[in-house]
Formats: C-alpha cells, structure tokens, sequence
C-alpha cells in the first residue's frame, strides 16, 4: 500500500499553515483535495494562488477517485428503509421517516427531546415495516447515561394493541454500551461493526445505531483552542466510522448533538450545534428540536439533500412520540 500522505507533505504547506488548515478542520489530503481554494484560503491565510496550488497538489496525490455508475447508486439506494417516528408529522418532515444509509442529526437544548426520539426509534425499529419498522435490532452507544429500560416499557405498552406485548422482548433487542470517554467511544463503533456482522443473517439484524450523545465526551474533553483541531479530526473519524456502518448494514445513524452559545450572532438563533461543519457536513439529515407548550416539541429540518426545509410540530407523552 502507498504511504499515506499528510497534510504537510503538501508542497506550499509549511507548519504554520498546515496549523491553521487542520484548526479549521482540514486534516487531511482528501479534506483539502474536495475544497474550494477560496475556502481553502480564508482558512489558512494564504493567497487564492498558494490555496489554488495546494488543492490541485491534493486532488492529484488524494484517494478520491472511485467512480460509480448511477445505475449501481440506484441499486443501492433502493434498499433504502424508512424508519417511522409515530408522530406524523416528523415523518413527513423526513420525507417519510429515519432514512437507512444515512446520518440523521437531532440537536437542540437540554430537554428538547432528543433522547426521548432516540428510545423512540430504539423500540420501533423493532416492528415490521407495515407498522414502521425495520424488522431489526438496535445498537445504543450512550454517552450520558440516560437509557433507561423504563422508558423503553412505557413506550412499548404505548404502541396500538401493546397491553399484550412483552417489554422484554423488546430490550433484548436493544444493545447498549456506556461510552466512558470519546476514545471509548470510537472504538465501540468498531466491536458495534463486530456485533453486527454475527447478527446479519439472523431474524433481527442491526437496523439503527444510536449515539445519545455524539458530541458530549468531544465537548469536555478539548477545551481550549489548541485543542480543537484534534477535536475536529476524531469527530471526522468517528462520523466516517458510523457512516460506514450504516452503509454496510443498510442501517439507520441517529446521533444527538447539543447546541452551544453562538458569541458573534447578532441575528436569529443564538445557539449553533457543536462540532461545527465536520458535523455538519456527514450528517445526511439535521434537525434541530426546540420546547414548545408542555408536551409539544418543534422540529425544524435544517439541512436535506434532497428535502425542502420545514417544521413539525411533535408531542412527547408518556406513551412515547406522538402528534
Ligand atoms: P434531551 O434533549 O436533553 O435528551 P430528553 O429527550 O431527555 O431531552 O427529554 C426530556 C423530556 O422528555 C422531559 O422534560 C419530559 O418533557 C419528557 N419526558 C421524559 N420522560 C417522560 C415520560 N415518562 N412521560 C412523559 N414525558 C416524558
Ligand atoms: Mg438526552
């Protein structure tokens, strides 16, 4: 295999440069290669020509080649599933709910619901699709603690005809594992990629991957502006990590993201998800959920490829997500 080359073998990229491009998230030769030179520029303070030379240095010596057909897209995509939500509204938003193959982001305030959606998916992952499911099991990596089997019951019981259902049947599905530190954590996705590959062929394989949250270890851990570059490069990595996941398990990626004080905001929201554009620019799907009156949650899809922008409005009751 060709050495792998890094950023400051990149000719025009000295130290100093090579800093600023990864402070700004550009962390490696393909990150580089895929970018506008003026982006490039703003980033590392250097001129458009210097930024010009560095991006055609990278897409010569980066692996981004690997064409497909659209046709062998297309084939792929059909095994697309939807993953229903049991509220209505938050489907339709979705363009008929949680998308296989994809990352869908849910970031917002303490309380907003966020986990309330992940046990959510957790259990209705579990159906049949006729009932909004996926026929499948879940994968949990929880950060904060917050899975609770109670909660899982309730909204079991909650389903239509679900006096007569077993709560534990539905746990057994549920494979959760703590995540101590964000290190921990990337590496769960490895014995998760593990897991799942034993349950392929069995009558509930791995459908939905849940990280409640994706960013809260990443977020206490580097403080500091020295820090954030490193940051920014595990973040890339895990999110590439979980993406493959869902590819090969033609699996939904949920993950919960919090939001934090945006200081220079003069207009609009104050408030910005963590993690900024690495996040941002992996995960298929963003919605952002705000609290509105008592049980009432408003959901805005921020960002779709193929969806327009728009809001629902979502309940959270005892009996789980509803209208
Ligand atoms: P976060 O976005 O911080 O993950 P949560 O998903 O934990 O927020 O949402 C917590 C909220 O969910 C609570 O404030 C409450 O409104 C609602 N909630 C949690 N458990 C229940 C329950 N058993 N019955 C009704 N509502 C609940
Ligand atoms: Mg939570």
């Amino acid at each position: 295999m060709a050495e792998r080359l890094t950023i400051e073998d990149l000719p025009g990229v000295g130290p100093a440069t090579a800093e600023k491009l990864k402070e700004a998230g550009y962390t490696s030769v393909e990150a580089i290669a895929v970018a506008s030179p003026a982006e490039l520029a703003a980033a590392a303070e250097v001129g458009e020509n210097t930024a010009s030379k560095i991006v055609a240095a990278a897409k010569k010596c980066a692996n981004i080649g690997g064409f497909e057909t659209g046709d062998t897209v297309f084939e792929r995509r059909k095994a697309v599933g939807k993953l229903r939500t049991n509220s209505s509204s938050l489907d339709e938003l979705l363009g008929g709910g949680v998308e296989t193959q994809s990352i869908t982001e849910f970031y917002g305030e303490f309380g907003s619901g966020k986990t309330q959606v992940a046990h959510q998916l957790a259990v209705n992952v579990q159906l049949p699709p006729e009932e909004g499911g996926l026929n499948g099991s879940v994968i949990m990596i929880d950060t904060e603690n917050t899975f609770r089997p109670e909660r899982i019951a309730q909204m079991v019981k909650g389903i239509k005809g679900g006096e007569d259902l077993d709560p534990e049947d539905f746990l057994k599905n549920i494979h959760v594992a703590r995540a101590y530190n964000s290190n921990h954590q990337i590496l769960l996705v490895e014995s998760a990629l593990e897991l799942a590959e034993k349950m392929r062929d069995s009558d509930k394989p791995v459908r939905l991957m849940i990280v409640d949250s994706l960013t809260a270890h990443f977020r206490s851990e580097y403080v500091g502006r020295g820090t954030l570059a490193d940051r920014q490069q595990k973040l890339n990595k895990h999110m590439h990590d979980l993406m493959r996941f869902g590819d090969l398990n033609n699996a939904a990626i949920v993950v919960t993201n919090q939001v934090q004080a945006k200081p220079d905001a003069f207009f609009g929201d104050p408030t910005r998800p963590v993690g900024g554009h690495i996040v941002g620019h992996t995960a298929t799907f963003r919605l952002y959920l705000r609290k509105s009156k008592g049980e009432k949650r408003i959901a805005r899809l921020v960002d779709s490829p193929n969806l327009p922008e728009g809001e629902a409005i979502f309940s959270v009751t005892t009996d789980g997500l509803r209208d």
